[in-house]
C-alpha cells in the first residue's frame, strides 16, 4: 500500500503521511491535498514509499494529487532542502513560501496558457504612428504601442504581462494592419536594436565569463556605474540562447523591472521572457513560473522569490547589485536570494555572476581571498563620460535655510540656465519627519511603534512609515493646549515647495514611494525624464539605483549625515553604497556631472573615499575595523529573534532559551536585548546573538539549539531564527 510523505505549510518541523493507493515514484515532487486535523490543506510530496511510523488504523488516505502540471524536479527539492536545513526553517513552510500562490490553495491549477504562443511584430505602418495621438487617457494601447516601438517584436505573453486588457487591443490592430502574426520559431535570437562594441575591460569580462561555461564559479562583476555592466549581461546570456539554455537574472525588489526587461527583450525580441516580480497577480506569477518550468522561457528576469523557481535548462545566473538588502527576506523565512543563488549555481555546476558597483563587504572579501573570481570594469563605458566630480559643502560655514545652502541652490540655478536636468537626493518622504510644540517639546509619536510620524502637509494627515498607521493632525498640542505645534525638519514634499518658490519656472517632479502608487506612474516619470520635460528631481533612494538619465549634470545630497555615526555596523557601507549610485546617476553620457553634498563633516573617511571615488580605500577601512570588532564577514552570525506584546515575555523567553543552548565552546552567545527599533506594529522586539568565525560550527549549534527550541513553550511569543541577518 504506496505511503506519500507531505511537507505541508505548518509551524513544526515535521512530515506528514497519508495513504495513496494509486501514487507512484513519479509523484515526487508533486502537489497533495490532504486532511489535516479538521482541516483541508495542500503540501508537495517529498517521498513516497510503503513504510512509515504511523499505526495503519491511524493513516489517513489523502484526497488527491494533483497531476495537472509537472511535479517540482529533484534539483529544486534539494534547494527547498537545503534552505531548511541553512535556515532552520520547517521544510513545508519553505516550499509552499517557495510556490506560486495559486499553487498554495487546495485546487488544481488551471492552465490557460497556449504551448504555441504566437509572436507579433510591428509593422512599417504600426512604427510610424505617433504615440501622442493616442488620447493619454487610453493607457494601455499607449503602453503596448511604446512597446512594439522599441521592442519591434512581442510574444504573445509579453503583451499579456504589459496588461491584460492589451490582448484585447491585438486583433484590432492586426486588422488595422498596425502588427502582423509570426510564429515564435521563425523569429531571430538578437534583435535589431544596435550593438554596441565591446570596450576592453567588457571584453575580457565577457571572454572570462563565457569560457567557463561549463563549470561553477561565483564571479563578482565589480564595475564602476556606468561601465556598463548590462551590455556584460546581455553578451554572456547570448550564447545562453544558442545553447537553448535558460539565465535566470535577479533583481533587487525596486521599479527597475520594467526598464531591464525592456533592454533585454529590446536585444533579444522573440526569446519568450518571462518576468516574476510583486507587480503581477498571481495568475500572471503561476503563468510565469510555469513557462519557466516548462524551460520554454529562456530568461527568467525576477526579484528575490524567483530565485526558487524550476528552471530544467539552467545555464547561468546573474545577480544585479548583490549588494541590495532586499534579496534577503525580512520576515518569516529569512532567506538570502543571492545566497542561494550561489547555491543553485553549484548545484547546477554554472557560473554565477554578482554585478555591482559597490559589493558587499561580504563578496569583495570573498573575492580578496580567491573564493569569488573578481573582474573589473573601472571606466565608464560610453566615450567621453567620465565619473562625476564630488564636493563636499560644508554646512557649518556655509549655513541651510529650509535645508538646502546657497552654494548648492547657486549650482542649481547654473544647471537650469544650461538646460541641463539636476537631481536632489533625500532619503525622507514625506514633508517633515517630525511635528512639534515649540513651548514644551512634545513630538507626535507612533502608538505601535518606537517611531515618530511623519507629516503628510498634503493629505493633512501623520503617518507612520513603519507600520502605515495616519492620524490627524492635532489642532493643539495634546500635552500642553500650545496652538504653536510646526513641522521640523525635511522631507521630499518640503523641499518640493522650498525649490518651487526659489525656482518658479523651473519643471520639478518628486520621486519617492506617495508619487509612485499608481499603477503606470513610474513609465509616465521615466519618460518625461528622458523626454526633457523635467529640470529638477527630486527623490529618494527610489531613483538612486540603475537609471540611466544622459541629460543629469548635477546631483546634490542632503542629510546624508545621519547613516555616519549609526549604531549598526552595516550603516557605513549601505551609506556608501547609496551614495556611489546616486552620484552615479550624474554625467553618464555627453554632459559632465558634478556632485555636491550637504554636511557637517566633510573630513570624514567616507566622504573622502567618496570623492576619489574610492571604493577599495572606504572598503579596506571597514573590513579592518570589522575584523577587530569580530563582525561579518570575519565571523558568521546568527539570530534568535523573538516578539510579543510586552518586551518582559520576549526576554523571559530568550533568557530561558539562552539557558538550553550548549556546548558554548564552539560559538559565541550573547545576552538578549531589545532589538533596535523596540516596537513594531504593536509588538515588542528583542533578540540573542550567536556567532562563530566557522559557519560548520554555527550551523551545528543552531541544529542542536533549534531541536530544544521546539520544545519550549512559547503560546505568548512569536519567535524565529535569522541567519546571516542584516537588521538588529
Ligand atoms: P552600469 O549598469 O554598469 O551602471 P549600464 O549598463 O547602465 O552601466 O551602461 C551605461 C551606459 O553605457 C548605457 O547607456 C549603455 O548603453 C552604455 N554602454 C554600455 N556598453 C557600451 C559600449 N561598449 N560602448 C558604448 N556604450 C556602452
Ligand atoms: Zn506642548
Ligand atoms: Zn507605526
Amino acid at each position: 500500500m504506496p505511503v506519500i510523505r507531505v511537507a505541508l505549510s505548518v509551524p513544526v518541523d515535521t512530515l506528514f503521511d497519508y495513504q495513496a493507493d494509486d501514487a507512484s515514484e513519479q509523484d515526487i515532487g508533486a502537489r497533495a491535498c490532504v486532511p489535516f486535523g479538521k482541516k483541508k490543506l495542500t503540501g508537495v510530496i517529498v517521498a513516497v514509499g510503503t513504510e512509515t511510523q504511523i499505526a495503519v488504523e491511524k493513516l489517513k488516505p489523502a484526497h488527491c494529487i494533483f497531476r495537472e502540471i509537472k511535479p517540482l524536479p529533484a534539483a529544486l527539492l534539494d534547494l527547498f532542502h537545503f534552505c531548511s536545513q541553512y535556515y532552520h526553517h520547517p521544510l513545508g513552510m519553505v516550499i509552499m513560501n517557495g510556490l506560486p500562490v495559486k499553487l498554495r490553495n487546495n485546487k488544481a491549477a488551471i492552465l490557460k496558457r497556449n504551448p504555441h504562443d504566437d509572436c507579433y511584430v510591428l509593422t512599417a505602418t504600426g512604427a510610424s504612428i505617433d504615440l501622442s495621438s493616442i488620447p493619454a487617457r487610453n493607457r494601455v494601447a499607449r503602453s503596448l504601442l511604446n512597446e512594439f516601438q522599441h521592442a519591434n517584436t512581442l510574444t504573445a505573453l509579453q503583451v499579456k504581462q504589459i496588461s491584460p486588457r492589451a490582448v484585447k487591443l491585438v486583433p484590432e490592430w492586426i486588422r488595422l494592419g498596425w502588427i502582423t502574426v509570426q510564429p515564435i520559431s521563425a523569429a531571430r535570437v538578437t534583435g535589431t536594436a544596435k550593438i554596441p562594441a565591446l570596450n576592453s575591460e567588457q571584453a575580457s569580462a565577457v571572454d572570462a565569463i563565457t569560457a567557463s561555461n561549463q563549470q561553477f564559479d561565483t564571479w563578482l562583476l565589480h564595475g564602476v556605474t556606468g561601465s556598463g555592466k548590462t551590455e556584460v549581461y546581455l553578451r554572456i546570456i547570448e550564447p545562453m540562447l544558442t545553447q537553448d539554455k535558460q539565465t535566470l537574472v535577479l533583481i533587487p525588489e525596486i521599479s527597475l523591472t520594467p526598464q531591464l526587461e525592456a533592454v533585454f527583450r529590446n536585444r533579444f525580441p522573440a526569446v519568450p521572457l518571462v518576468s516574476l516580480h510583486s507587480g503581477l497577480n498571481d495568475t500572471e506569477r503561476l503563468s510565469g513560473w510555469l513557462q519557466a518550468q516548462s524551460g520554454e522561457a529562456k530568461i527568467i528576469l525576477g526579484t528575490r522569490l524567483a530565485v526558487f523557481t524550476p528552471l530544467p535548462t539552467l545555464g547561468l545566473i546573474i545577480v544585479d547589485e548583490e549588494q541590495d538588502s532586499s534579496f534577503k527576506q525580512q520576515d518569516g523565512l529569512r532567506y538570502s536570494a543571492r545566497d542561494l543563488a550561489i547555491f543553485r549555481g553549484k548545484q547546477a555546476n554554472i557560473p554565477v555572476v554578482l554585478g555591482s558597483a559597490t559589493p558587499s563587504l561580504e563578496s569583495y572579501h570573498h573575492a580578496l581571498t580567491g573564493r569569488y573570481r573578481h573582474v573589473r570594469l573601472l571606466s565608464r563605458a560610453v566615450q567621453n563620460a567620465a565619473l562625476p566630480s564630488i564636493r563636499c559643502i560644508d554646512t557649518r560655514i556655509n549655513k541651510t535655510q529650509d535645508g538646502l545652502s546657497q552654494p548648492l541652490l547657486q549650482a542649481l540655478d547654473q544647471c537650469l540656465k544650461e538646460k541641463h536636468q539636476s537631481l536632489i537626493f533625500l532619503n525622507r518622504r514625506g514633508y517633515a519627519p517630525v511635528l512639534l510644540c515649540k513651548s514644551c517639546g512634545w513630538s507626535a509619536a507612533c502608538q505601535r511603534c518606537s517611531s515618530r510620524l511623519v507629516v503628510h502637509l498634503r493629505d493633512k494627515k501623520l503617518s507612520c512609515h513603519h507600520c502605515g498607521h495616519q492620524a490627524q493632525f492635532p489642532r493643539a498640542c495634546p500635552q500642553c493646549g500650545n496652538q504653536d505645534i510646526t513641522p521640523f525638519g525635511q522631507g521630499t514634499q518640503r523641499v518640493e515647495e522650498t525649490l518651487a518658490a526659489h525656482f518658479p519656472a523651473a519643471r520639478i517632479l518628486r520621486i519617492d514611494r506617495d508619487s509612485t502608487r499608481r499603477k503606470h506612474a513610474w513609465q509616465e516619470i521615466l519618460h518625461a525624464i528622458q523626454t526633457q520635460q523635467v529640470d529638477i528631481l527630486i527623490g529618494t533612494q527610489l531613483l538612486a539605483k540603475g537609471h540611466d538619465f544622459p541629460n543629469l549634470a548635477l546631483v546634490g545630497i542632503l542629510n546624508a549625515d545621519n547613516a555616519l555615526y549609526s549604531t549598526d555596523f552595516r550603516a557605513s557601507e549601505r551609506l556608501f553604497a547609496q551614495l556611489m549610485q546616486v552620484a552615479g546617476r550624474a554625467g553618464r553620457a555627453n554632459v559632465a556631472g558634478h556632485v555636491l553634498i550637504q554636511t557637517e563633516f566633510p573630513e570624514h573617511p567616507l566622504y573622502q573615499s567618496l570623492k576619489q571615488h574610492d571604493y577599495d580605500a572606504l572598503a579596506q577601512t571597514l573590513l579592518a575595523e570589522r575584523k577587530i570588532a569580530g563582525f561579518p564577514p570575519y565571523v558568521y552570525q546568527a539570530l534568535l529573534r523573538a516578539e510579543a506584546h510586552d518586551i518582559r515575555i520576549v526576554l523571559d523567553f530568550l533568557d530561558q532559551a539562552k539557558q538550553l543552548a550548549q556546548s558554548l565552546e564552539i560559538v559565541e552567545l550573547f545576552d538578549p536585548v531589545p532589538a533596535q527599533m523596540v516596537r513594531l506594529k504593536g509588538l515588542e522586539r528583542g533578540h540573542v546573538l550567536v556567532q562563530s568565525a566557522s559557519r560548520k560550527h554555527l550551523q551545528a549549534f543552531l541544529t542542536g539549539w533549534y531541536e530544544k527550541l521546539m520544545t519550549l513553550p512559547s503560546q505568548k511569543v512569536r519567535w524565529v531564527l535569522d541567519v546571516d541577518p542584516l537588521e538588529f
